[in-house]
């Protein structure tokens, strides 16, 4: 989503989109298993975010619908109420995709950036496979740790006495054949190792089967971050099916692991800062730990480097 936003604000240039993936979105995922489809990276676009920009390019594009849930504020605690969301016309990675064929962009996808050189003021990339040369900016959208990484020949991190951090998430999409009665489709703290869940039916209408998505806590996940797989999903099916009194035979269960889930610490709130440049304003580092932990973060933080990009290259 920062990647989109720096695109989408500055169409006027001549851009390349980079990706390690095969499709654009990032942690905006919708992953297809068989017959059963889950939203497993974002989940929603809050309705009472304040991206203005974010908001008109998902009414323009016809990308976005607004539901109202039965959502659990505090499942433990018995805290109920009906909740606005935003949800994408045919799952949440719809919004990125939708936005990303408007845009029409030079790009490559299944290219994962490992080195970035500079040579007379011209900056090139390195995939496992190619070289591709002759760059005045390079933007780099991803996660904190691997920017500074990918950058560090080129930026003095050493800067930096406070760090923005990420917490990770396991996540775990689970399936059953017939509907169960759950009245609460969505809702935090389920248990004190399941953060969030969330039903997939009411974001995909076509769904035959019963599907749940459910994040394990981030203190869980760090505590548990290298657990066989298989041990984890028995774990999280078996704390759902207790809460929920489910007796039906699950048809689908897997997991996936999110070492950069959310953002825990901006680098906003620590510098008051809004990206991360190279001292000759050549290469810039961004993405949704600038500024927070959700999608429009994401967008926000694209939006605001864009204008200073403007800036630079009149
Ligand atoms: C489990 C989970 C639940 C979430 N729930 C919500 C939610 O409900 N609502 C919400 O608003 N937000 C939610 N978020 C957060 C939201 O998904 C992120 O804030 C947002 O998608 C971040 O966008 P980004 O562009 O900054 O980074 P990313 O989405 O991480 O994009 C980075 C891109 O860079 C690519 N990439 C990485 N390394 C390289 C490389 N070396 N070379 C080339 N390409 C590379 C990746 O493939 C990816 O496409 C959730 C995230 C997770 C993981």
């Amino acid at each position: 989503m920062t990647g989109l936003s720096l695109a989408y604000n500055l169409q006027e240039h001549n851009i390349t989109i980079f990706d390690k993936s095969w499709r654009p979105g990032g942690r905006v995922s919708t992953r297809k298993h068989d017959n059963y489809l889950f939203d497993h990276g974002a989940h929603y676009l809050s309705t009472n975010h304040s991206v203005n920009q974010l908001s008109e390019v998902i009414s323009r594009y016809n990308l976005g619908q607004e539901i109202e849930i039965d959502f659990a504020t505090d499942y433990l605690k018995n805290i109920k109420t009906r909740k606005k969301i935003i949800i994408g016309q045919n799952g949440i990675n719809s919004i990125p995709k939708s936005i990303f064929d408007n845009i029409k962009l030079k790009s490559f996808f299944n290219s994962k950036i490992i080195k970035i050189s500079k040579k007379n003021n011209i900056l090139s990339l390195f995939s496992e496979k190619e070289e591709f040369k002759n760059f005045d900016y390079v933007l780099i959208c991803i996660p904190y740790l691997q920017s500074k990484e990918l950058s560090k020949d080129l930026i003095d991190f050493t800067q930096f006495i406070n760090e923005p951090s990420y917490d990770p998430i396991h996540t775990v999409m689970l399936s059953y054949k017939d509907i169960n009665n759950i009245s609460i489709k969505a809702g935090l703290n389920l248990h004190k190792d399941i953060s969030f869940f969330i039903n997939q039916n009411i974001k995909f209408n076509k769904l035959s089967h019963d599907c749940w998505v459910l994040n394990m806590s981030s203190e869980y996940t760090n505590n548990n971050i290298d657990i066989h797989k298989t041990e984890l999903e028995k774990y999280a099916q078996s704390i759902f099916e207790k809460t929920f009194g489910i007796r039906k035979e699950i048809s689908f269960i897997k997991s996936h692991r999110w070492l950069y889930a959310q953002t825990r610490v901006s680098y906003n709130s620590i510098s008051k800062k809004n990206w991360i440049n190279s001292k000759d304003n050549k290469l810039f580092l961004s993405g949704d730990w600038v500024l927070g932990k959700s999608l429009s973060d994401a967008w926000d933080a694209g939006q605001k480097l864009s204008h200073y990009i403007k800036i630079l290259s009149v």
